[in-house]
């Protein structure tokens, strides 16, 4: 078995190509400075699949990414296959990666960068220094319980029904890797959970606090997910890391990711089974598409998430952020976070920057 790391490489649609194309140039570099070695493997996937294959994620792309440790996507979908059955549109493939390779932790952080205060909504006394890692359980829960659907009753009306289920492993599985993730930053979990009203997770409460037993240098508290939103708009810095169910992670990780101003930015990382898969969490962009304008940030931060969670590799992850912090702070900007100060700069020279800054550093 070989000693190099295997990574898949799925750039994907619109402009998940471009900011890939931007991250692989980082992660060489890194790698490089690190004496990591690794082996890239490209495939093909959603709406370039569909074009070639006549399905979003074929057998040699899902394969690639089985076999490889970690899988680096761009995005898929755009207005071509928008009215293509929903069973084969490009965003399936998202879906049947995540089954197929058991991800069942979905890792994004909401980190505000003090160069782009001004790009958030919110006042910049509250969101400073905020440095939040939401945890999401991403393969159970209400999106998958069963029954489900939509049945037609006998007096005509319609009754439609989803189940909010957790078993024990699969909230002990989740706790853990919160656990992990917040040793290796500031030690602090919060579970989000409605306990108060739903009996599934009260389960979850009691799971949590379980596996808490075996992490005591971890401090665990728990809130109840309405309190949990207001929280995050009225004072953020209290957050480290927040572990939650499937669809609270879902709602409360984007209320977070607007905290820092811009989707551009954020990177993400789901774990689980046997690889990580790294990937930004914006789509593909299909309006600024080919014209060398879309922040590459986000995916050249989830490539730091990569070198972090799946190798290991704690420093190399921070040199990447210390690169993008200092391209910041020396002004240069894409168009989606320029300011009135900004020198502004395309895809490849932004990548081009953070490049140069990790070389000499
Ligand atoms: P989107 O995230 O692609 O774009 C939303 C807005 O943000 C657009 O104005 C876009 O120009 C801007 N934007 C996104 N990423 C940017 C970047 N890196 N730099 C600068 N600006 C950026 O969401 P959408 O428009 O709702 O969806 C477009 C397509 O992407 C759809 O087909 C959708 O299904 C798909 N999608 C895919 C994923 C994924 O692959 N993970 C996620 C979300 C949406």
């Amino acid at each position: 078995m070989s000693d190099k790391h295997q990574i898949a490489v799925l750039p994907g649609d619109g402009i998940g190509p471009e900011v890939v194309r931007e991250g692989l140039k980082i992660l060489s570099a890194v790698a490089e400075k690190f004496c990591i070695s690794f082996d890239l493997q490209e495939g093909i996937i959603g709406g370039a699949a569909i074009d070639k294959y006549g399905k979003p994620l074929p057998q040699s792309s899902l394969d690639l990414a089985k076999n490889a440790d970690a899988v680096v996507l761009g995005a898929v979908g755009g207005p071509k296959w928008e009215n293509l059955d929903y069973r084969i549109r490009p965003e399936r493939a998202l879906l049947g990666l995540r089954n197929r390779l058991e991800l069942y932790a979905n890792l994004r952080p909401a980190k505000v960068f003090s160069t782009l205060i001004d790009a958030s909504s919110l006042k910049k006394e509250v969101i400073e220094n905020t440095n939040i890692m939401i945890v999401r359980e991403l393969v159970g829960g209400i999106y998958f319980g069963k029954p489900k659907g939509v049945e037609k009753l006998e007096d005509g009306n319609e009754k439609g029904v989803n189940t909010l289920v957790y078993t024990t492993p699969e909230i002990k599985r989740i706790a853990k890797i919160a656990f992990e993730v917040a040793s290796k930053r500031k030690k602090k979990v919060l579970s989000v959970d409605k306990a108060n009203v739903l009996e599934s997770t009260e389960l979850w409460r009691k799971v949590v606090t379980k596996v808490h037993a075996d992490y005591q240098d971890i401090e665990l508290s728990h809130m109840y997910v309405d309190n949990c939103a207001m929280q995050l708009v009225k004072d953020p810095k209290q957050f480290d890391v927040i572990v939650t169910t499937n669809m609270f992670g879902d709602i409360l990780s984007d209320e977070a990711a607007m905290l820092t101003g811009s989707i551009g930015m954020l990177p993400s990382a789901s774990l689980g089974g046997n690889n990580g898969m790294y990937e930004p969490i914006h789509g593909s962009a299909p309006d600024i598409a080919g014209r060398d304008i879309a922040n590459p940030i986000a995916t050249i931060m989830s490539i730091a998430m990569m070198f972090k969670y799946s190798f290991g590799v704690d420093e190399a992850s921070e040199v990447i952020e210390s690169a993008v912090e200092k391209i910041l702070q020396n002004g240069y900007r894409t168009k989606d976070i320029m300011d009135n100060s900004g020198k502004l700069v395309g895809t490849k020279e932004m990548g081009d920057l953070i490049l140069k800054e990790i070389q000499e550093a």
